[in-house]
């Protein structure tokens, strides 16, 4: 049986399902009797009943797509299901001042979230988008005056505007960090807290289809979050499975596949229903006919000394869209190239077996930036090129 998180009453769910078939979701079995009777849904049930239920009341049209996957249009209504969330989560007053480093436009969802985040909590916001940590200094005069004290942005973004802090010399007196989005890397939560060792964190996990699933604070684990009330996951390896009841989410859902694997976990605040995200769902590649996981190989690089942050270049195999010929780790640090390589090939038998048979096909490089993605400013776990 697969493990789950969150319990909900079969009723509530029953009635859920039932509510979105009206509405352009998922059939519903007529002798449904559990959760698992009823259909896993995705992108094209949430796009038809946010659809139909922004008819009236309107929506922010809002993509998923950029990072990874083909885009997912989602119709966001403009309550963003803040009021849920402030009522367990509240990581600003009315008297702080924020930064809000998540870029703005191209249907991105998180610069439009924390603008509405900053309003219903009644404090001021700066929509700035995120900075190179070149031109932070000239702005550090203003931040100061105006008496900025929270800061909202992916880790990248983070750690970029703490590194601009770092080399001004001046410190910023930041309380509040907001992240979401992407994972930290020990590097960037390095810096990030070197440039802020007052600052707490706060974290959200979700998507821009279903926005806040679980949050975390200060008093939590960095990277172990709880789900909010009223939902339950299915934990497949597939990706896990979301299930909600009740009003004031950006949409409803019953079993819809999340993108990411997701765990049960334990946290040091003691609080119920701890998760943690164990990578995407869907990383599965393959280098001349070896499969392999990006997110494992991507963990065991970072495990060596030197190596800060790391992603995959992967030529695209003529014939397939997720098969290469060749794979490169670019990577942050300060490791020997021949070494990060011999660690890789040591680990993955069967990438050792590519290495040998194909010499070349796997290789490494240090590089003082990894490629981003323009629309996010996120660091992508692979990125792909042509031949
Ligand atoms: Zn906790």
């Amino acid at each position: 049986m697969t493990a789950t998180l969150g319990d909900l009453p079969w009723e509530d769910v029953l009635a859920q399902a039932r509510r979105l078939e009206t509405r352009g979701g998922a059939k519903v079995p007529p002798d449904a009797a559990r959760l698992s009777d009823l259909p896993v849904t995705g992108p094209a049930e949430i796009l038809s009943v946010t659809r139909e239920a922004a008819v009236g009341p309107g929506a922010l049209l809002m993509s998923s797509g950029g990072t990874t996957g083909k885009p997912k249009l989602t119709y966001v209504p403009y309550h963003q299901a803040v009021d849920r969330l402030l009522e367990q989560w509240r990581p600003l007053t009315p008297e702080s001042v924020m930064l809000n480093l998540f870029n703005p436009g191209r249907l991105w969802a998180s610069h439009y979230y924390m603008q509405t985040l900053g309003e219903r909590s009644h404090c001021t916001v700066v929509p700035s988008g995120p900075f190179a940590p070149e031109d932070v200094a000239g702005w550090l005069p203003m931040f100061r005056d105006i008496g900025l004290d929270a800061l909202a942005g992916t880790p990248t973004a983070l750690a970029d505007f703490a590194e601009g802090v770092l080399a001004a010399g001046e410190p910023l007196p930041i309380r509040t960090v907001i992240w979401m989005a992407e994972p930290w890397t020990d590097a960037k939560h390095q810096t990030v807290a070197k440039a802020f060792p007052d600052a707490g964190y706060w974290a959200n996990y979700g998507s821009v289809e279903t926005y806040i699933i679980g949050t975390n604070t200060p008093e939590c684990e960095l990277q172990t979050l709880h789900l909010m009330p009223d939902q339950m996951l299915e934990l497949e390896e597939a990706g896990a499975l979301l299930t909600r009841r009740g009003a004031g989410w950006t949409m409803p859902a019953v079993r819809y596949r999340l993108g990411d694997r997701l765990a049960a976990a334990e946290c040091r605040c003691g609080r119920p229903d701890a998760l943690r995200v164990l990578g995407r769902a869907d990383d599965a590649v393959s280098l001349r006919s070896a499969l392999f996981s990006v997110g494992e190989v991507l963990a065991h690089a970072r495990e060596l000394a030197g190596v800060d942050e790391a992603q995959l270049v992967l030529t695209r195999a003529t014939d397939s869209l997720k098969a290469a010929t060749a794979l490169t780790l670019e990577y942050t640090g300060d490791a020997d190239a021949e070494a990060v390589r011999a660690h890789l090939t040591s680990e993955f038998y069967h990438l050792a077996a590519v290495h040998a048979r194909f010499p070349g096909a796997i290789t490494a490089r240090r590089t003082g930036r990894l490629s981003r993605v323009e629309r996010t400013n996120k660091v992508p776990p692979a990125v792909w090129r042509e031949e």
